[in-house]
């Protein structure tokens, strides 16, 4: 069991939840974690007026500059508290400790630097117009906040998407709840400590932990929230959007993936196999960009093949602080049958089995990084499967590669591997995804927008969008 507080943190108060709290494991041993405490109905009400305080009043006081410097402050303390936060995430979502060390929290102080210089640089602008009656005007636009807004995070990398969603919205002068995911809260507590110690005042950033069907549910619900910015499934995007209708809530969903990695006969197929396996091994496959349709060139197919073989072969599974390890476990147990009955289904519908296919042995929820040859109309290929899973298919010519890139019901990200520098411009525009890589993966970088397409979402975050997703414009005319 850890020590880390596991109350909501509501008012910039530490508090006890209504609701029945819950158990969380360690996915590495499957022993008990933590006991987490959970919001009910009348605690999200409860953080709703106090965020709606806050907004209004001292967070509104608050002079742009002086928010900028508080998410600078909360950077440092990050950074600063970088190895603990870390582990923690570790410990409880099961990264190897590499990843949440070398990506997962230095992203999120990315995205805190970003917007803090933001923050005092939120502009409308003039806009000239033909006038009132014969009377000139004076027009112009402000951007102002949207609200009081609900930050609903998966469980895959809680921290770094938390940064996306809190960093913009607090810069631009937005107050917001964080739901965690059940099965991973303590970092996102740990980091509640650190906005206390930052000094942003009470009710700006409060964290209320519970389960989705609850606290999720009262969030989307709640008349008081403006916007939800959710990452997370599909399923719960679509129910998070037809919760907010009632209510006419601004939304950002940030959903699945089934991303396709384009490999030309061309490419530097050695960079290209270490590209492709990271595509489909990190995090164990809980990416939500996770390239797990793997489009080749016949003529460079076997090498293709062969490549990923011995990629999957040299992954190391095991305990996440162990060095060695390049992958953990899965989040739980039901994600692992979930993905094994993927690994299943694909044996069944007569995809050839290229590495892996089997749970790794011991305590821990651990799957075999597993590769398939088979075809873009397979389940595998076609339903999100967010476990270390990829699927091999082949084509002939360009035309092809883009069609069947194309043909998914998802549009969030994809690579082309190619050294042909036409052909990188006109495939990436071709695409329909809302990032493309290539010769490598887009950087999750605070500068670049980030979303998708189709089912993997609706709007962006990230960038200068982040901002106008954090605010609404309002056109103000003086007629002179
Ligand atoms: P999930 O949808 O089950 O849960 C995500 C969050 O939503 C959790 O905090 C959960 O408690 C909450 N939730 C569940 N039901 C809810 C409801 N009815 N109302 C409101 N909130 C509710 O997703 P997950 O299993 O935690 O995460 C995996 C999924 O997230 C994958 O599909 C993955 O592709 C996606 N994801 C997308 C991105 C992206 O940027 N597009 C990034 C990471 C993960």
């Amino acid at each position: 069991m850890t020590d880390t507080v596991t109350a909501l943190f509501l008012d910039g108060v530490w508090t006890k939840g209504g609701a029945p709290g819950f158990t969380t494991l360690n996915p590495a041993t499957e022993e008990p974690l933590a006991e987490i405490a959970a919001a009910d109905e009348a605690d999200v009400d409860r953080a709703v007026q106090a965020a709606t305080r806050a907004l209004k009043g001292e967070w509104a006081a608050t002079p742009p500059s002086r928010k900028g410097l508080l998410l600078t402050r909360l950077a440092d303390l990050v950074e600063q508290e970088a190895d603990g936060l870390a582990r923690l995430e570790s410990l409880d979502m099961g990264a190897p400790a590499g990843i949440a060390q070398g990506m997962f929290v230095p992203n999120l102080v990315a995205s805190l630097r970003y917007y803090a210089g933001w923050a005092d640089k939120i502009t409308g602008e003039f806009v000239p117009t033909d006038g009132y009656f014969g009377a000139p005007t004076h027009s112009y636009t402000r951007r102002e906040p949207v609200g009081v807004i609900a930050a609903i995070v998966p469980w895959n990398s809680p921290l770094m998407i938390l940064g996306w969603k809190l960093a913009p919205a607090l810069a631009a002068g937005n107050t917001v709840i964080v739901k965690p995911a059940e099965d991973a809260s303590l970092s996102i507590l740990r980091f509640a400590e650190l906005t206390e110690r930052a000094g942003f005042p009470p009710g700006v950033i409060q964290v209320l932990t519970g389960r989705g069907s609850v606290t999720g549910e009262a969030l989307a619900r709640h008349p008081g929230v403006h916007k939800v910015s959710f990452t997370g499934s599909t399923g719960v995007g679509r129910r998070i959007l037809r919760n907010s209708a009632d209510t006419f809530k601004r939304t950002t969903l940030e959903l699945g993936g089934k991303s396709p990695q384009l490999v030309f006969a061309d490419a530097d197929v050695n960079a290209a196999v270490a590209g492709l396996a990271a595509g489909i091994f990190t995090n164990q496959g809980q990416v939500c960009a996770a390239g797990t349709r793997i489009l080749v060139q016949r003529p460079v197919l076997d090498a293709v093949l062969d490549g990923l073989r011995d990629a999957a072969a040299a992954q190391v599974l095991g305990d996440p602080f162990d060095p060695a390890t390049t992958m953990g476990p899965l989040i739980n147990g039901a994600q692992r049958e979930r993905v094994l009955g993927y690994v299943h289904k694909g044996r069944a519908e007569g995809a050839a089995l290229v590495a892996g296919g089997d749970s790794a042995h011991g305590p821990g929820f651990f799957v075999a990084p597993t590769v398939f040859s088979g075809t873009n109309d397979l389940a595998i290929a076609r339903e999100e499967i967010f476990g270390p899973v990829g699927t091999v298919i082949p084509f002939d010519d360009e035309a092809e590669a883009i069609a069947t890139a194309n043909d998914s019901d998802y549009g969030l990200a994809a690579t082309v591997w190619t050294r042909d520098v036409g052909r990188a411009h006109t495939v990436s525009a071709a695409l329909e995804a809302g990032a493309v890589g290539v010769n490598g993966w887009s950087p999750l970088a605070p500068q670049l927008p980030w979303g998708g397409l189709k089912a993997s979402g609706v709007g962006r975050e990230l960038g200068y969008e982040g901002i106008l997703a954090n605010t609404e414009a309002k056109t103000v005319t003086i007629v002179l």
